[in-house]
């Protein structure tokens, strides 16, 4: 970039963005920083759109990223509800030029891109007002709505993290409450089927009806058509994942494959950034390629990439981004966590306690490494694992390691 940067735009105004935004406010104040968002709502919280604000224990003025008036401290300018629609990528230099959907254009040298992902819907399904997806604040107000009442039929369909927190809220709160998944257990993707059972049980234990390997046909106007059965329903949630938000990318240039593609620096292009959910990029201690949905990891990469920018910019090197991923997740009153990768194919080992003891620690392993750790109401055992992830170590030793744990 050659010396500092004039102006950067930062797109995306959530987690990953407002982390790179009080980065480059803090580091670089006299660059010109315009965080756009699409959005109305200044940045929030998403965790709790699926825990205690569905639950109505919170209010949504809780979940604020930063409190109002500390948003003015920062050196930013903040544009809520404008969305950018278009980049072109500089010919030379760095950054490039974003068209907004405000009819504006925005040429900057540094850009940041935190847009997240938005929810997949299933066919027809804008058709229905008792259909929602859960992502934004807005929708978790609607869904509360009805949740709030008790008695209701809610149809949750998918089993993954979000689709089973708002089955466990609503159960919580005394609906009748139904989720439908066509894998053969829940969170199959993240957790494998093994410990994806365990968590079925957590469940069917409190209530839910929850049907594995069952596929929908269609949403109606009154619930939901699987084959030989339609399950009526006042509310049907829609959790089959997300995808990253990058259809506005498409004639960028830059590569996009299920997310921004990056380096181990999260540039995607010469002074272009990617951050959080939406960027796609190799993790050195992983050696592998990976997208994370986690918030951690949008909070760290936003950041980072702020760094990084304002790094190379100045001729220093940026730094990779080479985390042990980490999520959690609250059903009932269980406490999931997860340090590291899972795949379907993984070694599972139960290291310590069990489903039955209320807390379990199960260990994946591939090739004989360690590769991730899954605690239930475990935080004291899953906590250290990621020390162990760090270094490296085999399956055996990871094993004999837990044991010192007590
Ligand atoms: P997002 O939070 O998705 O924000 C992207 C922002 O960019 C949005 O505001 C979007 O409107 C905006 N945007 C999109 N396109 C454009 C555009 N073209 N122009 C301008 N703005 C745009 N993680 C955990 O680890 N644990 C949990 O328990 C957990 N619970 C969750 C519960 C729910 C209900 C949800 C939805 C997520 C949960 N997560 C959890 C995941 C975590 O919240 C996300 O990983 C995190 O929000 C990602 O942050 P982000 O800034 O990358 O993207």
């Amino acid at each position: 970039m050659g010396g500092s940067p004039n102006r950067i735009a930062v797109v995306g105004a959530s987690l990953a963005g407002l982390r790179a935004a009080e980065t480059l406010s803090q580091r670089a104040p006299d660059v010109e920083v315009i965080v756009i968002g699409a959005e109305s709502h200044r940045p929030y919280d998403r965790p709790p759109l699926s825990k205690k604000l569905l639950a109505g224990e919170w209010e949504p003025d809780r979940i604020l990223l930063r409190p109002t008036d500390s948003f003015d401290e920062l050196d930013v300018e903040w544009r809520f509800g404008v969305a950018a629609a278009r980049l072109e990528l500089a010919a030379s230099g760095t950054g490039g030029r974003l068209d907004l959907s405000d009819g504006s254009s925005l040429e900057a040298d540094g850009i940041i891109i935190a847009t997240g992902a938005s929810p997949r819907r299933l066919p027809g399904q804008s058709k229905f007002g008792h259909v929602h997806v859960l992502r934004t604040l807005d929708d978790a107000m609607a869904i509360r709505a009805v949740v709030g009442r008790g008695g209701q039929r809610v149809v949750v369909i998918g089993a993954g993290f979000i689709g089973l927190e708002v089955a466990s809220i609503a159960r919580q709160l005394d609906n009748h409450v139904t989720v439908v998944e066509g894998a053969a257990a829940p969170l199959i993707r993240g957790l494998g089927e093994e410990m994806g059972a365990a968590i079925a049980d957590v469940h069917l234990a409190r209530g839910v009806d929850l049907r594995c390997g069952v596929q929908v046909e269609s949403l109606t106007a009154t619930g939901v058509q699987l084959a030989g059965e339609h399950l009526d329903a006042d509310l049907v949630v829609v959790g089959i994942g997300v995808v990253p938000a990058t259809q506005w990318l498409d004639d960028s240039g830059l590569e996009v494959r299920d997310g921004i593609v990056c380096d181990e620096t999260l540039l995607a292009a010469p002074g272009v950034y990617a951050a959080g959910d939406v960027a796609r990029w190799p993790n050195p201690l992983f050696g592998e390629e990976m997208r994370v949905e986690h918030w951690t990891n949008a909070a760290e990469q936003g950041a980072l990439a702020a760094n990084n920018l304002l790094d190379a910019a100045s001729g220093e090197t940026p730094a990779p981004y080479a985390p042990v991923p980490f999520f959690w997740s609250d059903q009932f009153d269980q406490r999931i966590q997860f340090v590291g990768r899972s795949n379907p194919d993984d070694d599972v080992v139960v290291a310590a306690g069990s489903v039955a003891d209320g807390k379990l620690l199960a260990l994946y392993g591939r090739d004989g490494n360690l590769h991730g750790a899954f605690g239930l109401n475990a935080p004291r055992w899953v906590m250290p694992m990621r020390k162990q992830l760090l270094d490296q170590v085999s399956l055996d030793d990871a094993v004999a390691f837990v044991a010192t744990l007590g």
